[in-house]
């Protein structure tokens, strides 16, 4: 049985799409079948490119089957090219004509070509189990597109299992989209994927091994994660958990599994728990307990160990080759980058001579080489400092379950930030208590998401900001505050992120996002940034929320303009003010209507005879094309904005031109 497995093939695929956070399922997946013995390999990019390469690396076997006293293995990048592109000046790169058997060789690479381009990997698929993660119900097409490919590439009577958030709560569209029937929940039952296994894969260790197969860089990295706990005790309509995690596990223990990473993968800096609700457990002060034992407790530092050392050493032991070739490369060229003057020479000269500049084209035994000559200099620049050390509980903690004895507990670890939920208004005086407990044992660094577009009016996202700056004035504390838009997981707009909750409107949704894009989606302390931000009062926010998006998106740059032009916030505001004061409540209505649908063209201001109508809707056709349309007069001020700014709209002219650049 352990010979059959050894030689088998287990692919893992997340879907292309961004995820903060690693795939832990996956990296669960990986230790099981590792354990087993199976070969696995870790995929998240563009699946054509990834077959490409495995076809490549095949030709490549071939090509040093026929002649190897040429090393074929460092042209590798021109066989990938090659066969992606069919293009002849690639193939003559390659320098076929180097070997005595070049003319089986052009035999052998046309045949590949041909074995990608006319599909004939297709009938011969390489894996046995193929395991893709889903997340998001927005990803939607991403992911369905990545379940189809992916379909190609598992043998007749291998394993095909799709598994994960999406795939849990819509198993149903996605069978009917793809025709698999997705594993739904977690794998939390031994003899899930093997009969007779007495494993638990959920329990499982993670392999961090898997993350650096990928170029793909997930924003929190270098740390440990992990659950304490399962599920969830409450029952919000809005969120997945009941769904994917319907019973409460109130302890997972966490040191032998943060131990063996330790081992293996070297110290992480931080650690991230994703537990739902980490309060609800019973065995909360055992959960803290074992945070402490692990190196989290308050004040704890940390040292970067010598992470290329460990690269090498995992790629000597052949813990993970994809993983550790390219970490090794990737931290050898960061290293060289560094360099300056004849050290920067003697490190390229090593480069050079092992063809490791490159991922694609770096082997093994040319990166453990390279390794020992430049080793001297780099221990020499080598000089681990001490940081100081964070435990995040990245899904936030219940403000509702606060008491003196959880909140101590939650003091006495380095905890930063701590995320409590504040997702409704109704739950205010909850959070403000647990703020304020919180901020008395010591924790000054909190932050929440604020969902909005749900079930909330516009006004209370205000007022829930609000609040968090005030509570920053008061107590001197730190709360980023991460406005974040409802998106249903069933239903007509699960798909993408179109949908409008009941008290919304297109028009504020674009706004709110516009103003955001300047504060790069979160709000932090200092109250005069929020009121500038967001407007000094509810009606000012409102006026924000019902201005030209032109106007958000350029506010300094139309406050500079102010008399010069006829286009300016305030030229808008005076229009604005005397529309809706003149007209009727009938026309109102349909004027806030076309406004508020976001849907701006030349026909809306023909739709009314009254003038002062068509000129306050002009404000919102015109403006936008204008200021990104050369040779317009609103688009040469603006170059002489960009030119001429004076020392106090410096600033401020920087962040509307990467305000520009995201548009
Ligand atoms: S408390 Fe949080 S995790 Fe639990 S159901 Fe509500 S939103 Fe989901």
């Amino acid at each position: 049985m352990a010979d059959i497995r050894k030689r088998k093939k287990v692919l893992l695929i997340e879907p292309n799409y961004s995820n903060k956070f690693p795939p832990v399922g996956l990296m669960k997946i990986s230790t099981y079948h590792k354990e087993l013995g199976f070969d696995v390999v870790f995929y998240k990019g563009d699946l054509k490119q990834f077959v490409i390469e495995r076809i490549a690396d095949k030709c490549i076997n071939e090509f040093t089957s026929i002649d190897n006293t040429i090393d074929w293995y460092i042209r590798k990048d021109l066989f990938v090219e090659y066969i992606r592109t069919k293009r002849k000046y690639i193939l003559q790169q390659l320098h076929i004509s180097d070997s005595e058997m070049e003319i089986l060789l052009s035999a052998k690479i046309a045949e590949y070509k041909e074995y990608y381009w006319k599909g004939f990997w297709e009938k011969e698929p390489e894996w046995d189990r193929v395991f893709i993660t889903t997340l998001f119900t927005f990803y939607w097409n991403i992911t369905i597109d990545t379940i189809n490919f992916a379909k190609k590439l598992v043998k007749e009577d291998g394993l095909f299992m799709v598994g994960g958030i999406l795939a849990t709560i819509q198993s149903e569209e996605i069978e009917r989209a793809t025709g698999i029937k997705p594993h739904k929940g977690i794998l939390n039952i031994p003899g899930q994927l093997d009969k007779g296994d007495d494993k638990i894969i959920d329990n499982l260790p993670l392999d961090y091994s898997i993350l650096d197969e990928i170029e793909y860089k997930y924003a929190m990295s270098n740390a440990f994660y992990g659950y304490t706990t399962r599920g969830c005790i409450r029952k919000c309509s809005f969120c997945a958990v009941p769904t994917l995690e319907p019973i409460y596990n109130p302890y997972i223990p966490l040191k032998d599994r943060i131990n063996q990473t330790r081992e293996i993968y070297g110290d992480q800096k931080d650690l991230l728990l994703m537990d739902n609700n980490i309060l609800a457990s019973k065995n909360f002060p055992e959960i803290i307990n074992d945070i402490k034992d692990c190196g989290f407790g308050k004040g704890a530092k940390f040292t970067q160990p010598d992470m290329l050392a460990i690269s090498i050493r995992n790629l000597k032991q052949g813990i993970n080759d994809r993983a550790y070739i390219r970490k090794s490369q990737s931290l050898i060229m960061e290293f060289y980058n560094k360099l300056k003057g004849e050290e920067s020479f003697d490190v390229y000269k090593i480069l050079m001579k092992y063809h490791i500049t490159k991922y694609i084209t770096s082997k093994k035994e040319n990166i453990i080489s390279a390794y020992n000559e430049l080793k001297v200099i780099y221990d020499k620049h080598l000089k681990p400092s001490s940081k100081l050390r964070f435990i995040d509980f990245n899904q936030g903690v219940d403000a509702r379950l606060f008491t003196e004895e959880n909140v101590k507990l939650l003091g006495s670890i380095a905890i930063r930030p701590l995320r409590i939920a504040f997702d409704d208004m109704k739950t205010q005086n909850a959070y403000e208590k647990a703020i304020r407990m919180s901020h008395k044992v010591g924790i000054k660094d909190f932050s929440n998401y604020l969902l909005y577009n749900f079930k909330d009016k516009p006004i209370e996202l205000y007022q829930r900001l609000q609040i968090n700056v005030e509570l920053c004035d008061e107590l001197g504390i730190s709360i980023y505050s991460f406005p974040m838009k409802f998106h249903p997981i069933a239903g007509e707009y699960s798909h993408n992120r179109d949908f409008i909750g009941e008290n919304w409107n297109r028009k504020y949704i674009r706004a709110v996002q516009a103003i955001l894009n300047s504060t790069k989606g979160k709000i932090g302390r200092g109250k005069s940034f929020f009121y500038e931000a967001f407007g000094h009062n509810e009606d000012e926010y409102f006026e924000l929320l019902e201005m030209p998006e032109t106007f958000i998106l350029y506010r300094f740059f139309f406050k500079w303009l102010d008399n010069k032009h006829e286009a300016s916030a305030s030229s808008w505001r005076k229009c604005w003010t005397e529309c809706m004061s003149s007209i009727s409540e009938n026309e109102k209505q349909q004027v806030l209507d076309i406004i508020h649908t976001n849907v701006f063209n030349e026909d809306i201001q023909t739709q009314f005879g009254n003038p002062l109508i068509t000129k306050l809707l002009s404000y919102y056709t015109n403006y936008r094309k204008d200021i990104i349309t050369e040779g317009t007069e609103l688009y040469k001020l603006k170059q002489e904005y960009d030119k001429n700014p004076t020392k106090a709209l410096r600033r401020k002219k920087r962040i509307k031109q990467r305000e520009y650049l995201r548009l």
